[in-house]
């Protein structure tokens, strides 16, 4: 019992203390994005992490969109939201709901501040609000408007809502205390003045509330009882519970803060994004080498493995960075039993083999994952003319170099012995063709006398391989070496992208559709690219190669 607690976050206890001591019967918790902008690794701890307290709990999950800053929202946005948040596994039901539905209530509770001489309406311009809240050593000057009275603040905040104000003339404040420690607490602007159109209720409305005000009362008319932020909110709670506290809220929420999730090398700002996108070095928000959602799930990532990794990741109070061999880690164990293993020829050198009747093929029938023998099996034509990998040959081999090279003989996988004879070299050096004879009784790549071959390589046939493209990626920054350069530009990686036009692959990949993954076996994971591929021109994206150098840190 004792033990079981000790393994359980500081949520979990939070909420099982709650729990038990009966503030709340029932858990509901929530994902509040703002549709401003596509969903990055960072939200999908926040929604695995709300929606899988929900289920532990045996509570309710409410994905709300927090569309109260109309400027920036974006009806394309709600949309990858729900996709991402869908995708991601965490399930809302018919628990969708918009903030911007709650606009007459929050004006409502304004009117209700009002009368009881919580909030005021202000003269003062953006500029003079920011004097007058003075400095962290140094209380702020009361605002010349805060004595007005009741009735005169009920007109101006009506006058507000109808149009009567430009932009900035006027504000209300929540009354709390100019001398608070807390800058969040000296009379924090709680509505303000903006014409402009919203995506939801169009112009009916020309005030719109401000976030620390919006958000409690959200939470608690959805009736969420954890609202979980993240830690830069943390100096926002005493603001939070006045909310809840003044607007009178039978069961208010309560605010807990975790840290943020970050990778290293990987920047998920959308501002630094967009300028990606904008300057055109990425082809949109779901460039394989970003890490949001969207790009996640196109360079065929599965949801099970960015479970796996907000798990391992764990809930914190304290920021810090992960690994993103660790991302790497968990796609790999989790497309390790599930996919078949194809080879493929990234940088083919044709090979003949002399001795192998013209116009003959034979089909081998290989296990599609030896780990996992429900995957069935497949076959593949084993003829004259084979491709494999450029590096699978050297003509002066270094020591230790088991691989082809002329008089060796090496294990082609799940076919033959075969020994290289000779080569062919154009006129700039490179070779183009290798000769080799097999041995026929090495059928399956079986020794037929005990002998033994060091060397396995893959190899597709040449006449019926699928011509593919392969693109291969690395971390587009070096955090290390700094996001910007000196000049403001961006301190890219140039070898973020690799783009490999003429790569050979087995033909059991002629059908593969779009987001299907293989394992090319010595060579990593590979997805077909959702938005490049067609039939006639394979496009695939690497997911991660098979070597890691990366460890499991130790969990308890
Ligand atoms: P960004 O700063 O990356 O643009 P944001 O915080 O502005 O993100 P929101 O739509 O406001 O984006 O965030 C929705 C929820 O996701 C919030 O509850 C926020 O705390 C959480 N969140 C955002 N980034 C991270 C992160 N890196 N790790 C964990 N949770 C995050
Ligand atoms: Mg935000």
């Amino acid at each position: 019992m004792e033990r079981e607690t000790e393994s359980k976050n500081f949520i979990e206890q939070i909420i099982e203390k709650d729990l038990s001591e009966g503030h709340c019967k029932a858990v509901c918790t929530r994902f509040p994005p703002e549709p401003n902008g596509y969903l990055h690794i960072g939200h999908a701890k926040s929604i695995l992490l709300n929606s899988g307290l929900a289920k532990e709990y045996d509570g309710k999950f409410n994905l709300r969109f927090d569309d109260t800053n109309p400027t920036k929202e974006k009806v394309e946005f709600v949309e990858s939201i729900k996709a991402d948040v869908k995708w991601l596994g965490a399930d809302w039901e018919d628990r969708l709901f918009f903030a911007s539905d709650y606009f007459e209530e929050m004006y409502e509770t304004a009117v209700k501040l009002i009368k009881k001489k919580k909030a005021y309406v202000s003269d003062l311009s953006a500029e003079e609000i920011r004097e007058y809240r003075g400095t962290l050593t140094e209380a702020g000057k009361e605002d010349p408007s805060a004595g007005r009275s009741v009735e005169e603040n009920l007109r101006l905040f009506e006058e507000m809502k109808e149009g009567k104000y430009q932009d900035g003339e006027k504000v209300l404040r929540a009354r709390i205390d100019m001398a608070s420690p807390n800058m969040n607490m000296r009379d924090p602007v709680i509505y303000r003045v903006a014409h402009m159109t919203h995506h939801n209720t169009g112009d009916k409305w020309c005030i719109y509330p401000m976030y620390d005000f919006a958000h409690p009362i959200e939470d608690a008319i959805e009736g969420v009882t954890h609202s979980i932020c993240t830690l830069e909110f943390e100096d926002h709670r005493p603001l939070y519970d006045w909310v809840v506290r003044e607007a009178e809220y039978e069961n208010p929420p309560k605010q807990i803060e975790f840290a943020k999730l970050y990778l290293t090398n990987v920047v998920t700002g959308k501002r630094y994004i967009k300028r990606l996108v904008e300057e055109k070095i990425v082809d949109g928000w779901d460039d394989p080498r970003l890490v949001s959602i969207a790009a996640l799930r196109r360079r065929g990532f599965t949801p099970e493995s960015i479970q796996k990794f907000v798990e391992l990741c764990g809930v914190s109070k304290s920021n810090s960075s992960v690994d993103y061999a660790m991302l790497e880690y968990c796609i790999r164990e989790d497309l390790k039993l599930k996919k078949s293993r194809v080879m493929a020829v990234l940088d083919p050198i044709k090979v003949i083999i002399d001795n192998y009747p013209e116009g003959q093929t034979e089909e081998l029938t290989v296990v599609n994952n030896m780990e996992n023998e429900e995957l069935g099996t497949h076959t593949v034509s084993f003829g004259r003319e084979l491709y494999i990998d450029r590096e699978d040959f050297m003509e002066e081999p270094p020591r230790k170099y088991f691989r082809m090279f002329p008089g060796n003989e090496v294990r082609l996988m799940q076919a033959y012995f075969v020994t290289c004879n000779s080569f062919v070299k154009d006129e700039n050096g490179k070779v183009t063709e290798i000769h080799c004879t097999y041995d026929p009784a090495s059928k399956g790549g079986n020794s037929p006398d005990g002998r033994k071959v060091k060397g396995t390589i893959h190899w597709v046939p040449a006449d019926c391989a699928v011509q593919a493209e392969v693109r291969l990626y690395e971390n587009i920054i070096d955090e290390e070496a700094g996001v910007y350069n000196e000049d403001g530009s961006l301190n890219l990686n140039p070898n973020s992208l690799t783009v490999l036009k003429n790569c050979y692959i087995e033909p059991c990949v002629k059908d593969a559709e779009k987001y299907d993954s293989f394992q090319f076996v010595r060579q990593g994971y590979f997805c077909v690219d959702a938005k490049d591929s067609t039939e006639d021109h394979l496009v695939f994206n690497r997911i991660v190669s098979l070597k890691s150098s990366y460890k499991l840190p130790n969990t308890k």
